[in-house]
């Protein structure tokens, strides 16, 4: 066979190998003009010649791109360098579908061009499939980026890919490879093992995952958060993807409430107890009177068991007034009676009143100016009356209870010292509280709770202040103050 014969055999290889490929080819000489499509260009831009091709393929070409390949062909043709390049070339239906067009020079053995070869490969499904998930990718980063929940993902060996911003404002940590380390040091070290566990069997298990800690926020403040995720897959497992948010403020309420039933509870306890008791006593009274009747007529023995039912009476509705007390003051309703008067005589009165109730106890006053207040003076020995009680109440081994009365400024100063059993120095802030009790469940004091915030409340209406200085074991002083008028 003839060599001619030959090298018309290898094109009509060449050209039947170049129009079964699915992607679209030319060759072009040295100086870039074309001088071969194949198959795929022809059908797809549906021109007949070479000519027709040649001019056809520059009109078809995306007037951006074009702009582009017009400035940079010749550069390339001149520098013999390869070409890459996305272009979108228009279909026979008008719709410009993107190619990756890749064009090679051939060049002989002194590096001189001979031929160029261009490929041009339909990309536009990939290239759709890829915006299209990059549109997606940037509706969830703006999704999870402007929110208060956390998000996190970490992959199938459990390192994180993934935080989003809050993520990086709560903690001012970034994604990278000591995330996971930096992570686990800020949860609190007592709810540490427990996370970690719940973490590591959840992981193993491929369960969702759900799980409530202190986390360090940035600043060094620990927030209760609490942290949901899912495992993923793709198909096969490809991890986890969570959120964490914080729960702190609603976890401080949670708490603050269940405080407050028990100490709902608590009191309701105490009040059972204290309104029991009398009760109890006076019911005692009462059945030996009632006996007492049937068999004899003794005037000394009767006064003597009404007496007692009296002062059970007499018990009852003082803890009935503390509790309307309350009520008032919560409501504000409490009403002031406002009058001039002594304030001298108006404690003689309140330690008379407490005498009758106390054998132990003796009153040592101090020091005692005359001086006239303008007050609510039934208010006021109210609150006298439960400083005296108080004094002789908590200090049941001493016998002497002090009492000053004098000028401080422009005030009247009132105190009331006991050498009893005291008050410990971290309960001392809580004591003019509602329902504060130092020993809550005791038995050896009764009482609500109620009696120093009452007279706080009172004291307070009256532009004055109420105090105490205590030592544990060694005794108390309450004091209080009242503006002077005159
Ligand atoms: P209570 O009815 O329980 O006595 P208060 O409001 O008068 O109610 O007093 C509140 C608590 O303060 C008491 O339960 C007691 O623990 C403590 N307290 C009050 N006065 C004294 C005092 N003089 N010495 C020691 N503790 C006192």
């Amino acid at each position: 066979m003839t060599k001619v014969s030959n090298e018309m055999k290898e094109e009509g290889r060449f050209r039947f190998i170049a129009d079964a490929m699915p992607h679209k080819m030319w060759t072009s000489g040295p100086d870039g003009r074309a001088n071969y499509y194949n198959k795929g260009w022809y059908d797809y831009t549906g021109a007949r010649t070479l000519e027709e091709l040649r001019i056809r393929i520059w009109e078809i070409l995306h007037p951006d791109e074009r702009k582009i390949a017009e400035l940079e062909w010749p550069k390339s043709i001149a520098a013999g360098n390869d070409i890459e390049i996305e272009q979108r070339f228009m279909r026979l239906d008008g719709e410009y579908l993107w190619h990756l067009t890749r064009v090679c020079p051939q060049k002989d053995e002194n590096g001189k061009v001979i031929m160029w070869v261009g490929t041009c490969t339909n990309i536009h499904e990939q290239k759709k499939a890829l915006e299209a998930l990059k549109i997606s990718e940037q509706h969830f980063k703006a999704l999870s980026n402007n929110n208060s929940l956390i998000i996190w993902q970490v992959n199938e060996n459990g390192i994180i890919t993934y935080v989003n911003d809050t993520w990086k404002n709560f903690t001012e940590l970034d994604l990278d490879a000591q995330l996971m380390v930096q992570a686990l040091d800020a949860v609190y070290p007592d709810d540490l093992r427990g996370v970690i566990e719940k973490l590591r069997n959840d992981f193993l298990a491929r369960v969702p995952m759900q799980a409530k800690f202190r986390f360090r926020k940035m600043g060094g403040q620990y927030r209760w958060m609490l942290s949901y995720a899912n495992p993923i897959y793709n198909p096969d497992f490809a991890g986890y993807i969570g959120s964490m948010i914080d729960i702190d403020d609603q976890e401080r309420a949670q708490k603050a409430t269940r405080q407050l039933l028990k100490k709902r509870d608590e009191f309701l306890g105490i009040a059972s107890h204290e309104l029991k008791t009398p009760i109890t006593s006076m019911k005692a009274s009462l059945q030996i009177l009632e006996k007492l009747s049937q068999v004899e007529l003794d005037p000394a023995k009767i006064r003597k068991f009404i007496s007692m039912a009296n002062k059970q009476v007499k018990k009852l509705t003082e803890i009935v007034d503390d509790l309307l007390d309350v009520t008032r003051i919560q409501s504000g309703k409490m009403q002031l009676n406002l009058i001039n008067y002594l304030f001298q005589d108006s404690v003689k009165d309140c330690i008379s009143e407490v005498m009758q109730y106390t054998i132990g106890h003796h009153f040592v006053i101090e020091k005692n100016e005359p001086i006239i207040v303008f007050a609510d003076r039934t208010r006021v020995e109210q609150v006298i009356i439960n400083l005296l009680s108080n004094a002789i109440k908590y200090s049941p081994d001493k016998d002497m209870v002090v009492i000053n009365i004098e000028k401080n400024g422009n005030d009247l100063k009132f105190s009331v010292t006991d050498f009893g059993i005291g008050i410990p120095q971290d309960k001392q802030s809580f004591i003019f509280d509602r329902f504060f009790r130092v020993h809550e469940s005791s038995q050896n004091f009764s009482g609500l709770g109620l009696g120093l915030y009452i007279s706080a409340e009172i004291i307070n209406r009256h532009k004055g202040k109420v105090g105490m200085e205590s030592e544990e074991g060694k005794g108390s002083t309450f004091w209080f103050t009242l503006p002077i008028t005159n």
